[in-house]
């Protein structure tokens, strides 16, 4: 038998025919097209569908399921988007409207808890039953596996770990509180954080590297305390903090297995991740008298979102 798996992104719509070991046999994207009636995007997402099964040669019959990983409050059990501000829908019964035209069992769910699944039945969480994602994007992203489980409170608005606060009276963010985590541990924060120290520090290093590479990003004080500038680890060490102070929240609430880091800023490696699991070693709750939580890279990477939409459907 055959699953789909969609990711639905504020850019674009992915598509992944895979069997029940989540192998890829085919893939297919679509551009979002946000200012659509949810009525259109629903019929080009299961046009998309058709257009997998045929390139793959697979009949209807032998499709299992369809799984789909959507950005916001997600009602998994009713199959509605209650709200999504990446594709602006609003209480869309997108299970409903998708079953006119697939008449196939079809299950939905948060974009970081399908990612986090997705780690936990394919990827680099195999075996453990309590894992926490975090995804350090344009914004923070968590999912919350206890028990092998998907954790996402009542109807699926829990679990928004980008928003527990780290200041009282901080930066505001964009869902209205101030000192959101997802205010200092964003890729987009990184980057704020970066032109600052820029500015207060003309010999640093950051700004030949930004000149080569034509922009100040994520990457920037990263290559730049790789290579011993000051200015450049300062700002790395203390955005180190900034994601340790969430993930050590986060530790002391659930106590997981494991930490599985994902998004763009992952990409810094082993680096990064091992200056995480100092700090999550260091200073969770209990120290080393308490089972030892293990911070890793996430594996699935690009097909993350097609991979844990399948892993819904399973
Ligand atoms: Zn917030």
């Amino acid at each position: 038998m055959y699953y789909i798996g969609i990711d639905i992104g504020g850019m674009s719509i992915k598509a992944g025919l895979t069997d029940e070991k989540g192998n890829i046999l085919a893939k297919e994207s679509i551009v979002t097209k946000p200012d659509n009636p949810y009525a259109e995007t629903v019929k080009d997402i299961a046009a998309l569908c058709e257009k997998l099964l045929a390139s793959a040669g697979i009949d209807k019959s032998q499709l299992k399921a369809v799984g789909m990983g959507i950005p916001g409050t997600i009602n998994s059990k009713k199959g509605i988007i209650t709200y999504s501000n990446n594709i602006r829908f609003e209480n869309v019964p997108i299970v409903k409207e998708f079953q006119k035209y697939l008449d196939v069992p079809t299950f939905i769910g948060n974009d970081a808890n399908c990612a986090a699944l997705g780690e936990v039945v394919f990827g680099m969480g195999k075996g453990y039953k309590d894992a926490i994602f975090i995804t350090l994007g344009t914004g923070v992203g968590s999912g919350i596996i206890l028990d092998g489980k998907i954790f996402e409170g009542k109807d699926g608005a829990g679990a928004e770990a980008g928003h527990i606060g780290i200041r009282i009276g901080g930066i505001r963010c964009t869902c209205g509180k101030k000192g959101c985590w997802e205010s200092y541990a964003s890729a987009s924060a990184l980057v704020k954080q970066t032109k600052k120290a820029m500015d207060r520090h003309p010999e640093s290093l950051m700004h030949k590297i930004a000149e080569e590479d034509g922009k100040i990003s994520g990457r920037t004080a990263f290559k730049a305390a790789r290579a011993g500038d000051k200015a450049g680890l300062y700002v790395v060490n203390r955005y180190v903090k900034y994601v340790s102070e969430g993930l050590l929240s986060l530790v002391n609430l659930f106590r997981p297995e494991i930490l599985l880091i994902g998004g763009g800023v992952s990409n810094e490696g082993d680096y990064f991740i091992k200056k995480l699991q100092a700090q999550v070693t260091r200073y969770s709750y209990g120290g080393k008298r308490n089972p030892y939580v293990k911070v890793l890279k996430a594996s699935l990477l690009n097909d993350a979102g097609i991979l844990g939409a399948v892993a819904l459907c399973l």
